[in-house]
C-alpha cells in the first residue's frame, strides 16, 4: 500500500505545528503518513496545488496568507467553506478538489469540549471582523447563543460582514448585532478575540465591563499571553488562548481526509507541555 501524503501550505511556515499534530493523530490509528510544511512563493499558489496534485498527496491545509485563494482554487465548497469565504483544508481526489473552512467547528469544539461551556442561550462577543471572524460565525450562530455581537476597529467591515449572517441568525433565532468598542459595556458571557492586535502587542480599547467573574474570554491567539488575557484576567474572566482551536480544527481536518475522529486533549496537553 502507497503512503498517504499530506502537508500544510503558507507564508511563513516554518512556525507551524500542524505536522506535530497530525502525526500524534495518526499515531493513535496505527497510520503511517507524511505530513509536511510547505512555503508556497507568495505568488504561486494554485501552482503549488496544482503540483501536489500531480505528485498524488491526499489533502493539504492552509494557512496564512492563502485561505482566501485556496477558496478560489476549490470546485466544490462545503456550507462552511461558503460562509467563511475561506479555506482551510483542501481534499484531492481524482483531479478534483474539494474545499471545506475547519476553523469556526474548531472554535466551538475547544469552547464546549475542553473549556466545558455552553454557548446555547449565552451572550457572545466577537471582537474582529477579519477571515477568523468570519470563519467563526455560522459555526457560532448555529449553538443558537441568546445574542451574538460583533465589534470591529472598522465598524464598515463588521457590518458588511454581519449582513451575510442575518437570514442564519434569523434561523438560529439569534440577535446578531454590530457595535464599536467604544459602545461596549455590558458583560459577556464567552468573549472571542478574533483580532491580530496581539500579534502588534497592541490593546484592544474596550472596557473591562465586558468581562465578569463568570465570563470566558478566548483569544483565537497562541503561544504568548496577549494583552486581551491580561485585561480579562485582571477582571476576573476564566482565560483560554487559540492552541485548542488549533488542535480541534486539525481533528476536524484530520476526520475529512481519513474518515475517524481523533482524541484532542492529550495532543493539547502534550503541546502544552513541549
Ligand atoms: P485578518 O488580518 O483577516 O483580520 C484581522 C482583524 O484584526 C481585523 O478585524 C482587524 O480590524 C483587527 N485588528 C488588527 N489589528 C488591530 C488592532 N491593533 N486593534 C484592533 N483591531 C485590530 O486576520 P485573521 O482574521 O486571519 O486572524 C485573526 C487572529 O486569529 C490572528 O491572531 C490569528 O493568528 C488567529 N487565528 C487563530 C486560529 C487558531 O487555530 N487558533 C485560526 C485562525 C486565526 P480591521 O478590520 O479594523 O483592520
Amino acid at each position: 500500500m502507497t503512503t498517504e501524503k499530506f502537508a500544510v501550505i503558507g507564508h511563513p511556515i516554518e512556525h507551524s505545528k500542524s505536522p506535530l499534530i497530525h502525526q500524534a493523530f495518526a499515531r493513535q490509528f496505527g497510520k503511517t503518513m507524511t505530513y509536511e510544511k510547505l512555503l508556497a512563493p507568495l505568488d504561486g499558489f494554485a501552482a503549488t496545488i496544482k503540483q501536489l496534485q500531480l505528485e498524488g498527496y491526499r489533502g493539504v491545509n492552509v494557512t496564512v496568507p492563502f485561505k482566501f485563494e485556496a477558496f478560489e482554487v476549490s470546485q466544490t465548497l462545503s456550507e462552511r467553506a461558503t460562509a467563511a469565504g475561506a479555506v482551510n483544508t483542501l481534499s484531492f481526489q481524482g483531479g478534483h478538489i474539494s474545499g471545506d473552512n475547519t476553523d469556526g467547528c474548531g472554535l466551538v469544539n475547544d469552547i464546549l469540549k475542553h473549556w466545558q461551556r455552553t454557548i446555547d442561550g449565552q451572550k457572545v462577543l466577537l471582537l474582529g471582523a477579519g477571515g477568523a471572524a468570519q470563519g467563526v460565525i455560522l459555526p457560532l450562530l448555529a449553538q443558537q447563543p441568546a445574542v451574538l455581537t460583533v465589534a470591529n476597529r472598522s465598524l464598515d467591515k463588521a457590518q458588511a460582514m454581519v449582513d451575510c449572517f442575518k437570514a442564519d441568525a434569523q434561523l438560529h433565532q439569534v440577535s446578531l448585532t454590530v457595535q464599536t468598542f467604544d459602545e461596549l459595556s455590558e458583560g459577556y458571557d464567552v468573549v472571542i478575540n478574533a483580532t491580530s492586535a496581539g500579534l502588534q502587542a497592541e490593546a484592544l480599547p474596550v472596557s473591562d465591563t465586558i468581562f465578569y467573574a463568570h465570563s470566558l474570554a478566548y483569544d483565537m491567539m497562541y503561544g504568548r499571553e496577549t494583552l486581551f488575557m491580561q485585561q480579562a484576567h485582571a477582571a476576573g474572566a476564566q482565560v483560554a488562548d487559540g492552541l485548542g482551536m488549533l488542535v480541534e480544527q486539525a481533528a476536524e481536518a484530520f476526520y475529512l481526509w481519513h474518515g475517524v475522529r481523533p482524541e484532542t486533549a492529550p495532543v493539547i496537553q502534550s503541546l502544552r507541555l513541549s
